[in-house]
């Protein structure tokens, strides 16, 4: 089996030969770009499994080059590591693409086993399915969304949580199993972000976003419109 690639791009020259060296100890074949225009290069020869990608780098801003790099390479996972605790960096890096993020200083384990987490979701991916409820189509592949002819646009979370239910339409998924699935195997502490989520669907859906509520429990994607229970 092939290793998988991840490319870290960050300019800190200790914490980069840290991330290296846990990288290459947990066994991914790894390497490092210390400014944004060398992790461009670096991705257009070869292209990684997932990037690590600081946010605050000499040459290009971070938030910018995330959106360059999601561009270039949709199925690839970006995961952002930001030094400033600002939670609205996060939201934009977030809106431009990046799946995951981590706030330095992070425990390396905390962060390979998030990695991991991401690698194997990535691997175990769909593969050719397509899903349908009515007019709403999933391509989980090509993680696009349509209702009818109409493209529905979802952030990379919104796309994850809409699948990890309309795959199991008509069951309840309970809030354990959709923090696990989409956000991390290792989450923990408050879940307020999964019903934000939930109501973002629910509103960009329209017709199609009959996601019932099981208080304290979890969700459940209806095959037809129903209320709350
Ligand atoms: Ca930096």
């Amino acid at each position: 089996m092939t290793r998988e690639r991840i490319l870290v791009v960050e300019d800190d020259a200790v914490i980069g030969s840290e991330l290296l060296k846990a990288l290459s100890a947990s066994g991914y074949d790894s390497s490092l770009a210390n400014t944004g225009e060398a992790g461009l290069a670096d991705v257009h020869a070869h292209p990684p499994d997932l990037i690590l990608l600081d946010l605050g780098l000499p040459d290009i801003e971070g938030v910018e080059l995330c959106r360059r790099l999601r561009a270039d390479l949709p199925q690839t996972v970006i995961v952002v590591l930001t030094a400033r605790t600002e939670e609205f960096e996060v939201v934009v890096a977030l809106d431009a693409g990046a799946d995951d993020y981590l706030t330095k200083p992070f425990r390396l384990t905390e962060l390979v086993a998030r990695l991991r987490a991401h690698l194997r979701r990535r691997a175990a991916g769909p593969g050719d399915q397509i899903v349908t409820v009515g007019r709403l189509r999933l391509d989980l592949p090509a993680r696009r969304v349509h209702i009818g002819g109409t493209e529905v646009l979802l952030r990379p979370k919104e796309f994850d949580l809409l699948a990890a239910l309309v795959t199991r339409v008509g069951e309840v998924v309970t809030r354990e199993q959709l923090m696990d699935e989409v956000w991390d195997e290792n989450w923990f502490g408050p879940t307020k972000t999964l019903d934000v989520h939930v109501s973002t669907l629910r509103r960009k859906l329209g017709a199609y976003g009959h996601i019932t509520t099981l208080r304290g429990r979890g969700y459940r994607y209806e095959r037809e419109a129903a209320g709350e229970e």
